[in-house]
């Protein structure tokens, strides 16, 4: 049903459509940053540097009038910490990733990066420093060089290689009969799911963000391409700050924190032990579904 399948699609398209933008079609851009513009006239900066320290303090927003869909989040994330979000569909989950990404602005509250209010800096300014990994990653007809060059426009060929080797993308790129130079259609086509996603971890180590958003993938990929996309990740992962949308029990156990989310309020937060400890919404979420999924 459309409760299902909308959140993570919702986010993939709306970061699709931000590439786009990017890429050209400037209007779309304006229309789906319309809300947003307005306060990034003035005084809004652009950071050169971002360590990834992010806080929420207090943060509400709703799509519509009435019920709040997120209120009164708080919690920190210190640069380098990977925080895990958990939570039932439609806790609010992908909004929260929305906030951060300042594809909308809370109703109440602040969120900070390096301690700064991100409604004071530019938005692209902001998403420089973030980089998306998600289930169904954005790519557009051209080249696999193209595409994981995409992540930072100006990298030399030696760069892309370099990026693809450290997200173990290299091999299976090598293995095509093209090449780096196999031409993409916007859809992926000739490739795997599997092969898209080291593709877009490829893509995020080039772009050498600092703060990361991953999206578990929740469908089958083979193992052996998911041990490779698991260890791609680690070393993507590795000295940023990372929120990731997380499905797998492996992940969330490895969490600095872990954010659990129910009906767009944060309910429980803390590492996979003290939130067992808690004998909570957690707990009884491991005990019930999460455990023994991929043990
Ligand atoms: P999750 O990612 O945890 O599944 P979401 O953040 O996608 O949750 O959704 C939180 C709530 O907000 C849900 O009730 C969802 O239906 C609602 N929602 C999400 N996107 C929109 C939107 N664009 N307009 C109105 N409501 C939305």
């Amino acid at each position: 049903s459309r409760q299902f399948t909308r959140p993570l699609n919702d986010l993939a398209n709306q970061w699709n459509t931000l590439l786009s933008a990017i890429a050209g079609a400037e209007r779309v851009f304006e229309v789906m940053d319309e809300e947003v513009e307005e306060r990034d006239e003035g005084a809004a900066v652009t950071l050169q540097q971002v360590e990834g320290a992010v806080r929420f303090s207090d943060v509400s927003f709703s799509y519509e009038e009435g019920g709040d869909t997120l209120e009164g989040i708080s919690f920190e994330a210190k640069p380098g910490e990977m925080i895990a979000l958990v939570g039932p569909t439609g806790a609010g989950k992908t909004t929260l990733i929305q906030l951060l990404s300042r594809f909308y602005n809370p109703s109440k509250g602040v969120i900070t990066v390096d301690g700064r209010d991100i409604t004071s800096i530019r938005r692209e300014s902001l998403r420089s420093h973030m980089a998306f990994v998600l289930q169904d990653s954005f790519l557009f007809k051209g080249t696999i060089r193209e595409n994981i060059r995409f992540g930072r426009l100006d990298a030399t060929d030696e760069e892309v290689e370099e990026a693809s080797r450290l997200a173990n993308a290299h091999s299976f790129i090598m293995r095509l009969q093209d090449g780096y130079d196999k031409m993409l259609d916007a859809d992926g086509s000739g490739i795997s799911q599997g092969q898209r996603q080291l593709l877009a971890i490829a893509r995020a180590i080039l772009a050498n963000p600092s703060i990361l958003v991953l999206d578990e993938a929740t469908s089958s990929i083979d193992t052996v391409t998911e041990l490779k996309i698991q260890e791609g990740l680690q070393r993507l992962m590795k000295g940023r700050t990372s929120f990731v949308i997380a499905h797998r029990l492996n992940t969330i156990r490895q969490a600095d924190k872990i954010l659990v989310l129910k009906d767009g309020r944060l309910i429980e937060q803390g590492s996979h032990e003290e939130l067992l400890r808690q004998e909570g919404f957690y707990s009884e979420l491991y005990q019930g579904t999460l455990q023994g999924e991929d043990e």
